[in-house]
């Protein structure tokens, strides 16, 4: 399979090499405060061959057992061969009973990115491009991040024996900071917001040559966020023992940057390419209301920067680095945006805790309220899958202020 990059907004094509991350063209139409210009996307050249099962992740048996990531390598710009050893993804799909008998909703599921090897959905991202790093003999890494990525790229750093900088804000969780200690990381601490120290660590790779994992500006980190879909359709075609995949009619994202939604898309994109899929779900672009600048997009197609606050600090920028990629991508297929409060959060992280036994990061629980807050335009017996990025033990003082313990 020959891939490239593609821009999406000019058509200009690119090798997928070191030291390329944006489009030449349209990345000149950069400047602060706006979303990143010059996106790239992954994108196949050739046809792959439509097979009896699943050309993304191979024939699906009947009992659905999975044989660990068949996706990986399959379908994706690196060979398989290049990937660290570390168990990424294949994360489980849960049926949360009494939740779905509480909302009356049967067909609700729960995709559980928290158990990823650093207990967030970023580890699809850093996986791909640590094995890009492999492959082209690159031994640094360096990223700016508002705790997970950090953390993320930092613990599979460790397994492929990477040297990983990071650029966290001081405000970061002290959780996801001492995770990048512990993986023998470097911290460098941005005093500032996470938007300071995206600059700063492009400045940074820019004059070290270091590769940089910055979302959406490195176009894998977008790719490496698809996978999840092909898992979910996979799952789901398997336990309605259709031995295809199926594609659920919603699926609720929780969303910053933009990076996690397009990939998401993405990867329900390439499986209806392949005709594994006979449709897209609908997708639920869902934001804190004090960090909403894609939704507010979405409903006047500009964006306007704002400084962000909200307590799902994964999901807190002030300008979406992806807006402009994925707004284009919602603009193609069923789409809507929800946005929750803090408090709407918050009692969203409790009930999600103590009705399913899932305790998941404020982000996480983000899009589980917008699911609550969206529900009744969903019929019954609509598949639906929210999806649960990050560890409730990442942001304690977050979960501590859901009980009403905090000070
Ligand atoms: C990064 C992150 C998100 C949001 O992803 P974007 O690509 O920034 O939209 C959601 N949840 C968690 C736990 C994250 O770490």
């Amino acid at each position: 399979m020959k891939w490239l990059y593609r821009c999406p907004a000019c058509g200009a094509e690119y090798e997928i090499e070191p030291g390329r991350y944006l489009c030449d063209h349209c990345s000149q139409e950069n400047r602060p405060g706006i979303p990143l210009q010059g996106v790239l996307e992954c994108v196949w050249k050739d046809e792959p061959g439509k097979t009896d099962g699943c050309a993304a992740c191979g024939p699906v048996d009947a009992a659905g057992a999975s044989e660990g990531s068949a996706c990986q390598g399959i379908l994706l710009p690196v060979e398989a061969e290049f990937f660290p050893k570390i168990p990424v993804g294949d994360t489980p799909l849960w049926a949360p009973e009494r939740l779905r008998e509480s909302l009356g909703m049967p067909n609700l599921w729960l995709k559980d990115d928290t158990c990823n090897p650093s207990g967030s959905y970023k580890d699809r991202a850093s996986w791909l491009v640590a094995a890009f790093a492999k492959k082209h003999g690159i031994s640094e890494i360096a990223l700016a991040s508002t705790g997970n990525a950090a953390s993320s790229m930092s613990c599979i750093g460790a397994a492929a024996g990477l040297r990983i900088t990071v650029f966290l804000p001081k405000a970061a969780p002290v959780a996801k900071r001492i995770q990048v200690l512990q993986y023998g990381a470097e911290l460098r601490e941005v005093d500032g917001t996470y938007d300071l120290a995206f600059d700063q660590s492009i400045e940074y790779s820019r004059a070290t040559g270091v590769l940089s994992r910055n979302t959406a500006y490195n176009p894998l980190t977008i790719e490496g966020k698809k996978t999840a879909s092909f898992e979910i359709a996979r799952k789901l075609g398997a336990q309605a023992a259709t031995g295809v995949c199926l594609a659920p009619d919603h699926i609720f994202v929780p969303t910053g940057d933009g990076v996690i939604l397009a990939g998401v898309i993405k990867g329900f994109e390439d499986l209806l390419r392949c005709g594994c899929v006979n449709r897209m779900p609908k997708f639920w672009v869902c934001q804190a209301e004090g960090s909403s600048a894609i939704v507010r997009a979405m409903q006047t197609g500009v964006f306007e920067a704002r400084p962000s606050s909200t307590i799902a600090d994964s999901i807190s920028v002030d300008v979406p680095r992806n807006g402009s990629f994925v707004l284009a991508k919602l603009g193609k297929h069923e789409s809507e945006g929800v946005m929750a409060s803090d408090s709407e959060i918050l009692a969203a992280q409790l009930m999600l805790s103590s009705q399913s036994g899932l305790f998941a990061e404020p982000s996480s629980a983000c899009a589980f309220a917008c699911f609550l807050k969206a529900r009744k335009a969903i019929r019954p017996e609509e598949t639906v899958v929210v999806m649960l990025t990050g560890s409730g033990l990442k942001d304690i003082a977050g979960a501590e202020r859901a009980l009403g313990l905090a000070k």
